[in-house]
């Protein structure tokens, strides 16, 4: 963990982290498929249109920029229809049709509503364990501090080893009340004192740092349900969020876990973390179309400022090296 409280001038400012996070997806992905855009430009360009040999190169490079098999051969067919039709278009043609394709899938998963915030609101983070759910507590509860808000957090994974004094060294930090019983407690009865805590002090914002994996024979997903009722019935409409937390260097494999939580966790939206140990920033692409959430933040550091908000269409120009094209 870093130390907030160190500052000065070498410390980078979220917007530069952010451009940072931009610039490395960019490199990473334009890098690997520039080749092939370039050579599906040249077809279309001689009318011979995309050949499927192409049209393979394409997915496969997608497939590795972890876009996933699913979406990827979906991005292919859409390719694939608009090009038979656009003989003599020309690269950035190419990658215009690319990027309309993407940005259309970027914007088919639902958005949170701007309705009128309620009084607390309460957030969930949930996802598996050392995907980042504590140290993404942490960072969502900075920012909203920043933000002038009053934040109260629920150390509710109470099965991992150490996950409580985790947040806790956090929540000291931050300034931010902690509410917390101990080690293997039930986490619903954390929640319940939380929800209590949190209505007392009059905070606008409650998150509840979920378990990844219980260590009884209680199911977890039967876990978050509860806790889901119980918020319900203590704040109306509540939770008003349930964050996947799901690690970014985990690929497919981490998105085979998500649907567990979304099928029965109920998840809104997705925090990617990890973004930083990872150039393959495709996984995003597979987030939207194969589990139909937005993608909210992504993480791209263990410091507490080391959070982005996601912007979708920003995102889409980097995964196509929108720059790296106007520079050549
Ligand atoms: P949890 O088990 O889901 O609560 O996971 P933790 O919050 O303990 O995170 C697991 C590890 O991932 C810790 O060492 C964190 O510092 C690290 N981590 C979390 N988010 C990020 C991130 O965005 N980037 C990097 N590089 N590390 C992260």
């Amino acid at each position: 963990m870093s130390d907030e409280t160190a500052g000065g001038v070498e410390t980078p400012g979220p917007e530069q982290r952010g451009g940072r996070f931009l610039s490395r997806l960019r490199r990473g992905l334009f890098m690997t498929h520039t080749e092939i855009l370039e050579k599906l430009g040249t077809a279309v360009k001689k009318g011979l249109g995309f050949d499927e040999t192409l049209l393979d190169s394409l997915e496969e490079t997608l497939i590795e920029a972890d876009v996933g098999a699913e979406t990827s051969a979906a991005l292919r067919e859409a390719l694939r229809a608009r090009g038979g039709s656009s003989a003599g278009a020309d690269l950035d043609e190419l990658r215009g049709i690319l990027l309309e394709e993407i940005e259309r899938l970027l914007a088919s998963a639902p958005r949170a509503t701007g309705g009128p915030p309620p009084s607390l609101e309460v957030v969930f983070l949930v996802g598996v364990n050392g995907s980042g759910k504590t140290t993404t507590t942490a960072k969502l509860a900075a920012r909203a501090l920043s933000a002038g808000r009053s934040v109260v957090l629920a150390a509710a994974d109470t099965f991992r080893a150490g996950a409580i004094e985790q947040l806790e060294i956090w929540a000291r930090r931050l300034g931010a009340p902690m509410i917390r019983h101990t080690e293997g407690s039930d986490p619903s009865a954390v929640l319940h004192d939380a929800l209590s805590a949190a209505r007392a002090r009059g905070a606008q914002l409650l998150l509840v740092d979920t378990a990844g994996r219980l260590h009884t024979k209680k199911n977890l997903m039967e876990e978050l349900s509860k806790m889901r009722r119980i918020a319900g019935r203590e704040v109306p409409g509540a939770p008003h969020q349930c964050l996947l937390v799901l690690d970014a260097t985990t690929g497919g494999n981490g998105l085979a876990q998500a649907r567990r939580f979304v099928e029965a966790a109920g998840a809104t939206g997705v925090v990617l973390t990890k973004l930083d140990g990872s150039a393959r920033g495709g996984i995003v692409l597979a987030i939207y179309r194969e589990l139909k959430l937005p993608v909210v933040y992504v993480g791209v550091g263990e410091g507490v400022e080391d959070l982005i908000p996601f912007e979708p269409s920003q995102y889409a120009r980097a995964l196509l090296g929108e720059e790296a094209l106007a520079e050549s």
